[in-house]
């Protein structure tokens, strides 16, 4: 018996469902992908799905557009702990919502038929335990493993790679990282699963250097940042295809937080406002070549 789908309230003038996939089926079935577009906010997220500047995010995202969701950390490294532990973005409507992937963990309220449990202290391990392979490419500081704390997150997979190109100064990141996954893909065995994560840099600032004209002294703003998001569509197919290329692959992608741009005066994050707390969210399948 499948699970029940969830289906949320009106967004947007029309009701989104958000099809909770039995994980216990995927697990060991499928290859993994989490995406995380760093930094991605909301509003301008849902505003270029609408406008149809995200042709090839909105041919996958269910109903075309994102959910919205509740980040579980205000900054990288608070909300990738947590979604490594099993906590992803939590639909910002009243719950309790089931979760995906959850930690045995006595009395969980959000650990319901379809969840995936795991009996390691974090997901990576979890499913290596599974026999998947687990390779992480890293974006944004947190991952650069350079110097202890940015070896913490990098460390929990069996392979991690960091390269300045992949950094938040390259205006070429995405493209770079999208190479690497490629590169990690063709080299494995045709029968190992794969749980592929990649940290995409790009939007996090400075992303001025996304939106033709724009300047360094005039900086980032909601307009480099939907540019830095309309670049990492036009390379995001790239990823889905080697992804899918072996078997059907269940992709997970989101943001970590949003940030703010003198939203009621506050510029960044790792901080409690609206323009970092409420994130897009979105999951599907890709399915192989025929
Ligand atoms: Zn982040």
């Amino acid at each position: 018996m499948p699970p029940p789908s969830e289906t949320h309230p009106t967004r947007g003038g029309s009701p989104v469902p958000a099809e909770r996939p039995d994980m216990n089926e995927v697990v060991g079935r499928d290859d993994l992908l989490l995406l995380t577009l760093d930094t991605l906010r909301y509003d301008v997220a849902v505003e270029l799905a609408a406008a149809g500047r995200l042709p090839n995010l909105t041919a996958h995202l269910p109903g075309g557009t994102w959910e919205k969701r509740h980040a579980p950390g205000s900054f990288t490294y608070a909300s990738h702990q947590a979604m490594f532990a099993g906590f992803l973005p939590t639909p910002a409507t009243p719950g309790p919502h089931p979760r995906l992937f959850a930690a045995r963990f006595a009395g969980s309220e959000t650990t319901a038929d379809g969840t995936f449990v795991f009996d390691s202290p974090d997901l990576v391990s979890g499913l290596a335990a599974h026999g998947y392979r687990t390779v992480c490419v890293g974006g944004v500081g947190f991952f650069n493993k350079q110097g202890a704390l940015g070896d913490v997150l990098p460390g929990l997979f069996q392979e991690s790679h960091w390269e300045p190109e992949f950094s938040v100064a390259s205006p070429t990141s995405f493209e770079a990282q999208v190479a690497r996954a490629e590169k990690t893909v063709s080299e494995l065995p045709a029968d190992q699963r794969l749980f592929l994560f990649v940290n995409a840099s790009a939007l996090h600032q400075p992303n001025w250097f996304h939106l033709p004209g724009a300047t360094k002294d005039a900086g980032d703003s909601l307009s480099t940042h939907a540019a830095a998001l309309e670049y990492v569509d036009r390379h995001v197919g790239r990823l889905f295809t080697a992804m899918s290329s072996r078997r059907r692959c269940f992709a997970i992608v989101c943001s970590d937080h949003g940030t703010a741009y003198g939203d009621d005066g506050y510029t960044g994050h790792r901080l409690a406002h609206e323009s970092v707390w409420t994130v897009p969210y979105g999951h599907f399948f890709l399915e192989p070549p025929a």
